[in-house]
């Protein structure tokens, strides 16, 4: 194939999108776009503002009226990029264990992913893009020229989470990132609207059997 001008990466929590998305964008010089935290970053400011994640009609005017910026990372400090909420930066803040144990609810609100989807779309439709989250080969971007679908066990998953928090310097209990991961999972591929699921055109790749170089040489030997 020649060079994909737009790349969708979808697949569930932590099965090592970002990490992909970020090494393809940087080998081509194109934007990389993690979706992921701009509904961590709606689900922060719920918390923030002490709106209920059970309050459907809350949750969404919050998305709909956030001014949510998504910038290139202005500090060598681990992150991909910098996430600003009215101004203010929020990187580190959509990290925290209550917007994982909140993101999944909140996420599946229709108005929210209406709101979320609608700026996503516009970003990717400029090309020279890769864009990482759940839908984007399905509804976000279903015109992407390569749609990538990254797959790997709860466990394996589990794992990795454990061992980001604690190269950061945390605390973390491994059982309870497992089930915090399929709880999430079951929400994402259950909900109504743009379910975690991959497009019928999607490459699917399984990141237990292959590590993040082997991945990313698949992806790279497309167009090579
Ligand atoms: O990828 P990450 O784990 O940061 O995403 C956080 C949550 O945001 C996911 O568990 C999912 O509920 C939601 N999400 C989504 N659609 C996307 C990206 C993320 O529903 N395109």
């Amino acid at each position: 194939m020649t060079k994909p001008q737009i790349i969708a990466i979808d697949g569930p929590a932590a099965s090592g999108k970002s990490t992909l998305g970020k090494r393809l964008a940087d080998a081509l010089g194109y934007l990389f776009f993690d979706t992921g935290v701009m509904y961590r970053a709606v689900t922060w400011a719920a918390l923030k503002h002490g709106v209920e994640i059970a309050d459907e009609a809350g949750v969404t005017a919050l998305a709909e009226q956030a001014q949510i910026d998504i910038r290139p990372p202005s500090r060598d400090d681990g992150r991909a990029c910098d996430v600003l909420l009215d101004g203010v930066d929020i990187t580190w803040e959509t990290r925290r264990p209550e917007v994982d144990g909140n993101v999944s609810p909140v996420s599946a609100y229709p108005g929210v992913r209406q709101a979320l989807t609608l700026q996503q779309r516009r970003i990717g439709q400029r090309g020279r893009v890769v864009m990482v989250g759940r839908d984007i080969g399905t509804v976000v971007l279903p015109e992407a020229d390569l749609k990538i679908y990254l797959d790997a066990s709860a466990e394996e998953r589990a794992r990795r989470r454990y061992q980001e928090i604690v190269d950061r310097g945390g605390q973390a209990d491994y059982e309870q990132i497992l089930a915090g991961v399929r709880g999430r999972d079951k929400i994402d591929s259950g909900r109504a609207v743009a379910p975690l699921r991959p497009a019928e055109d999607a490459l699917i790749l399984d990141s237990d059997r292959l590590n993040a170089d082997e991945v990313f040489a698949r992806v790279e030997a497309l167009w090579q």
